[in-house]
């Protein structure tokens, strides 16, 4: 089956409309075990190293089975890669979709009307039938997905479902034929509900926030360091899953709607309603602390962090926060270990 890859910071991309024009939909993700050398002759090195990362891969040539690539618009870094990609990069399809920053009416027509265009662009290139019968399908199949992803990450909580467990579940899903998914997250829900709580009771909980986090290794390095991920807002994590598409509206307005009115990404204003998300759901889990990790050079967890750290220490409950710039390779890790072990000390 022919797959779509999608490079996407704030996962906006409807994947229900790659569904139903029968494509597999891939979300590209980084490997931090590359050097990204290629990249670094078309970018300045002060530019998103995970984004630079993505474009080295795709340099390199992605899996063949990838038949083209949607770009959505996230940060300013992944919008002008886009016009790298079509200089450099060797795919046949190639679409940016303009996912729009506010989310009144106006900015919903405009969606929609951009929704419309991939729709037209990919019933041309494939030579495919985009019905409204068919997306239906795809969102009701991705309702379900969504609904299962949701009731699994409760068990972070619960403490019988590790961070890191979860986070490659997640990625798994956005790298998957859905089908696939959906049958593996049935079966991954049944098993976990026979698991017995983790013996550790002095693990740290924490809500993790920040720019894209898709090394599973960076998870599981926090809890070799006595840390348990209870919740997050993290596009491999709850803006994934965390509302589900209307059934009962036009398809192609709903899928709009829904990408409009999900918790608002760390790329996507006012920064205001994203502390309020991470706050609410904080309290609710009763974190020990927030980790807000941005990858190097992302401009906008760093324009981000003052705001949040200030809101959160103005709390009438002050919620302890810690802050986190990382490079993306796996060695830099180890170097932040006293800072995450001497934060764990104090909450
Ligand atoms: S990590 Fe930050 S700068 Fe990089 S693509 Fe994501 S949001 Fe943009």
């Amino acid at each position: 089956m022919k797959k779509i890859a999608y490079f996407d910071a704030g996962i906006i991309t409807p994947e229900e409309i790659l569904i139903a024009a029968d494509l597999v939909p891939i979300r590209l993700l980084g490997n931090p075990n590359i050097g990204i050398d290629k990249a670094n002759e078309h970018i300045p090195p002060t530019h998103c190293v995970w984004a630079r990362n993505i474009l080295e891969q795709a340099i390199e040539g992605l899996d063949s089975d990838i038949k083209g690539v949607i770009v959505t618009h996230g940060c300013d870094c992944t919008n002008r890669e886009f016009d790298i990609w079509l200089e450099c990069v060797d795919l046949d399809f190639m679409f940016f979709l303009n996912a729009p920053l506010k989310r009144d009416k106006t900015s919903l027509k405009f969606f929609v009307k951009d929704i419309k265009e991939l729709i037209t662009q990919l019933e041309e290139h494939f030579n495919v039938n985009i019905t409204n019968e068919k997306i239906i399908e795809a969102i009701k199949l991705m309702n379900k997905i969504r609904n299962l992803l949701k009731e699994i990450s409760e068990y972070r909580s619960k403490m019988t479902l590790k961070g890191s467990e979860f986070h490659h579940i997640v990625k798994n899903v956005q790298q998957k034929d859905k089908k696939e998914a959906l049958k593996m997250l049935e079966d991954k829900l049944e098993e976990i509900k026979t698991r017995t709580p983790f013996t550790d009771k002095n693990l740290k909980k924490i809500f993790l926030t920040g720019s894209v986090i898709d090394d599973t290794e960076f998870i599981k390095f926090l809890e070799s360091l006595g840390y348990q991920i209870v919740q997050d807002d993290l596009c491999i994590g709850t803006r994934y899953f965390w509302i589900n598409v209307d059934e009962t509206e036009k398809p192609i307005k709903a899928l709009a709607k829904y990408h409009l009115s999900k918790p608002i990404y760390s790329t996507k204003v006012p920064s205001q309603k994203r502390f309020d998300f991470v706050k609410e759901l904080a309290a609710k889990y009763n974190v020990d602390g927030v980790v807000n990790i941005a990858q190097k050079f992302c401009e906008p967890i760093l324009y981000d962090h003052p705001f949040m750290a200030k809101k959160f220490k103005e709390l009438k409950n002050p919620i302890p926060y810690l802050f986190i710039e990382m490079e993306y390779n796996r060695e830099s890790y180890k170097q932040l270990a006293t800072r995450f072990e001497a934060f764990a000390e104090i909450i």
